[in-house]
C-alpha cells in the first residue's frame, strides 16, 4: 500500500513519461524496505505461532482479507505497483537456491539504514493496532491522492 501512495503522489508530480516510470519502480521497490522496516511495530512473530486462536485469526484471516480487499480495489489503477513492491521477496525463492542471506532485501535496507532503532513489538498482540492504523492512513492517503483510473493500461 506504500507503493500505491507513492504511486499516486509521484503522479501528482506531473514529470515527464519515462522518469516518473522510473520513478515509480524504484520507489515501490524501496518501499518494500520502509515497511519491513516499520514492520517490528506490528504483531509478527518470528516463527508462526501456530495452535495460538489469536495469531491464526490475524495472520489466517484478517491480513489476508484486508490485503485482497486492497489489492483488487486497487488493481486497475496501479496494479504494477503492486508487483513491483513484492519484488524484494524474491529472495525467499533466490534462498533456496543461492545463499541463505536476503540478497534484495540487504539492498532496499541499505536506504533506510537512517531509520532510528524501533521498539520490537513483534510479539506484542496490541501490534495489530499499529499495523491497522498504518493501513487505515496509507489506504485513505491513497483514496486523497484521486488517481485516475487505469493509468497502466493507458502507457502500454
Ligand atoms: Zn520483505
Amino acid at each position: 500500500m506504500t507503493g500505491m501512495v507513492l504511486f499516486a503522489l509521484i503522479k501528482k508530480i506531473g514529470l515527464p513519461l519515462q522518469l516518473e516510470l522510473l520513478l515509480i519502480i524504484m520507489a515501490s521497490i524501496l518501499s518494500h524496505g520502509l515497511l519491513d522496516k516499520l514492520s517490528i511495530l506490528t504483531y509478527h512473530p518470528e516463527l508462526p505461532l501456530y495452535g495460538d486462536m489469536f495469531w491464526e485469526e490475524y495472520h489466517y484471516k484478517i491480513l489476508p482479507i484486508a490485503t485482497a480487499v486492497a489489492g483488487i480495489t486497487a488493481w486497475n489503477e496501479c496494479g504494477p505497483v503492486i508487483l513491483f513492491t513484492i519484488i524484494p521477496d524474491l529472495d525467499w525463492i533466490l534462498r533456496s537456491y543461492l545463499e541463505e542471506k536476503p540478497i534484495l532485501h540487504n539492498i532496499v535496507f541499505c536506504f533506510w539504514n537512517w531509520l532510528p532503532s524501533l521498539p520490537d513489538w513483534r510479539l506484542k498482540r496490541s501490534g495489530v493496532i499499529v499495523e491497522l492504523i498504518l493501513i487505515l492512513l496509507l489506504w485513505s492517503a491513497y483514496q486523497q491522492l484521486n488517481l485516475s483510473p487505469h493509468f497502466f493500461k493507458t502507457i502500454i
